[in-house]
């Protein structure tokens, strides 16, 4: 038995000396490199005594090395575990309990914090250190990957074997790890290849996180299932999209990229006459949005919609119309319905409803939670993404709301609940309710109002000091309103939908 989604990526690869990454400073990274230093950490976590279906998880900041690390655990037979780089050590310690992994890698100056966090988990604590960056020191895991071969035998993985866990932020607070298997992600990787025309001669700018599904597998897998190459940033900058989009033909952004490139004064026909293909998802693309960058460029922005738990499902048209505020058809080999949330019954085309979605990219379930699992999954195959829409008459589906509640700020998702929960923590604190406000810049903003007792006195500032020490930067609340009390319906369940007309024009 090969190894199912490296053996199709090796498969797939053009010659070594072929470009995969261009980086700063000149540098290239070949598909040359990218067989030898996956092989050197695969290596690695061999002799750390990873066992396959062994837990990897990483939170380092991003770079060539960090990705090579998602090939290794793969080649190696272990399960990729990759963690936003904004939570702090209390949340991390979440994650390695509830996944136990084997090895644990961070970045060599946050080694001191998390020491503990991995050695509660039973996890071997391993840093990396950014190659060749004279910045940066060496990680213990670069030193050891440097001494190791280059050279690995790929340990045998079915389809159904599992190459990642994602975590995804859970309704009730407690997240859940999406379990998915290599023939979940390499299934999506032909899919987008070749419904986006990826081929060799593409150049995708890679401005995304890595530790999520959309810069980790939608742009990675299907740059490495065509063969194509990329220029890799560290983050998104407006200014450094815009001088590297000449050496481009390709870009795929959450919606917050293109609102940022619109305001950039180079933004121009001539300076994207070469790029053949915009991508927008992981949030809605505002129709306004869409319309005043093919204004300005001539580019129709390609808005396809999936999530963790299913990777992609649905895409607009490469060729054909790509019609603003929808997320085009199911991708070919994906089946997607739309039921009544209470009934389960399918409805008739133009129905809004719950958006249920079957194939092979739908994962294997949620990470030592059955019960979970079952919740979300019909006896026929379907998943219930939690998302509500509809498809028009031309086969196009609209999402129109969110049926979990998330909020959705800058392409990262934030739990309400979670951030509620630190909140009611704070001495003086009566109740809170958080809430996603309409932002132009980040989609929405998150927006925390906050009852307080009788008596307390706080502002603003009190109630951001106290979350920042313990929640990721992403999940602090923009605004913090005070509110005599929150609006409730007769079944004394509070009214965000209230709330949130309430506050609308809160960031215009
Ligand atoms: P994640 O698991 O972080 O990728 O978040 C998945 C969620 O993002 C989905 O369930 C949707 O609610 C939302 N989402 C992704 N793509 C789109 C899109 N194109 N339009 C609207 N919502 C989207």
């Amino acid at each position: 038995m090969a190894n199912h989604l490296f053996g199709q990526i090796r498969d797939r690869m053009p010659g070594r000396d072929a470009v995969f990454a261009a980086l700063d400073a000149g540098r290239r990274y070949t598909y040359g490199d990218v067989l030898d230093v996956s092989a050197r950490f695969a290596n690695v976590f061999v002799d750390l005594g990873v066992k396959p279906g062994d837990r990897i998880a990483v939170q380092v900041e991003k770079s060539i090395e960090a990705l090579m690390l998602y090939l290794a655990a793969v080649r190696a037979g272990a399960v990729f575990l990759p963690l936003n780089v904004a939570y702090t050590p209390a949340e991390i310690a979440y994650f390695t309990g509830d996944a136990e992994p084997a090895v644990f890698v961070c970045d060599p100056g946050k080694a001191g914090a998390l020491g503990d966090v991995a050695a509660k988990a039973g996890a071997k604590l391993e840093t990396l250190g950014v190659w060749h960056s004279p910045d940066v020191s060496a990680g213990t895991l670069s030193d050891r990957a440097l001494a190791a071969p280059a050279v690995f035998d790929d340990v045998p993985r079915g389809p159904d074997d599992l190459a990642a866990i994602l975590y995804t932020s859970g309704t009730t607070g407690r997240s859940k790890g999406a379990m998915l298997s290599h023939e979940n992600l390499a299934s999506n990787a032909r899919v987008l290849a070749e419904a986006w025309r990826f081929t060799r001669e593409d150049v995708l700018l890679h401005a995304l996180p890595i530790f999520h599904t959309h810069g980790l597998f939608v742009a990675t897998n299907t740059i490495l299932f065509a063969g194509a190459s990329m220029l890799f940033r560290p983050k998104f900058d407006a200014d450094d999209v815009m001088r590297l989009l000449p050496q481009a033909t390709a870009l795929m952004g959450v919606p917050t990229f293109y609102t940022r490139l619109l305001q950039h004064p180079g933004l121009t026909r001539e300076a994207t006459a070469h790029m053949r293909l915009f991508v927008s998802g992981s949030a809605p693309l505002l129709a306004e949005t869409h319309a005043e960058f093919e204004r300005r460029t001539g580019h129709a922005i390609l808005e396809r919609y999936g999530m963790t738990e299913t990777n992609m499902n649905a895409s607009n048209p490469y060729e054909g119309p790509r019609v603003a505020g929808t997320v085009g058809s199911p991708l070919p080999g994906v089946e997607i319905r739309i039921t009544d949330p209470a009934s389960g019954a399918v409805l008739p085309q133009g129905e809004v409803g719950m958006i249920e979605v079957r194939g092979p990219n739908v994962f294997r379930g949620y990470w030592r939670m059955p019960e979970k699992t079952a919740e979300e999954m019909r006896a026929d195959g379907f998943f219930i993404t939690g998302d509500l829409g509809s498809f028009d008459e031309a086969g196009y589906l609209s999402i129109s709301g969110r049926g979990k509640d998330l909020i959705i700020t800058g392409g990262f998702n934030v739990y309400p609940k979670e951030v509620e929960a630190e909140i009611d923590l704070i001495e003086g604190v009566a109740e809170s309710a958080v809430i996603g406000l309409p932002h132009k810049d980040f989609g929405e903003g998150v927006t925390a109002v906050v009852v307080l007792k009788p008596g307390a006195m706080m502002g603003e500032a009190d109630v951001l000091a106290h979350l920042g020490t313990r929640l990721a930067k992403f999940k602090l609340p923009k605004r913090v309103i005070f509110a005599d009390d929150l609006p409730r319906n007769t079944m004394g369940k509070v009214q965000k939908a209230a709330m949130r007309q309430a506050h609308a024009g809160l960031y215009d």
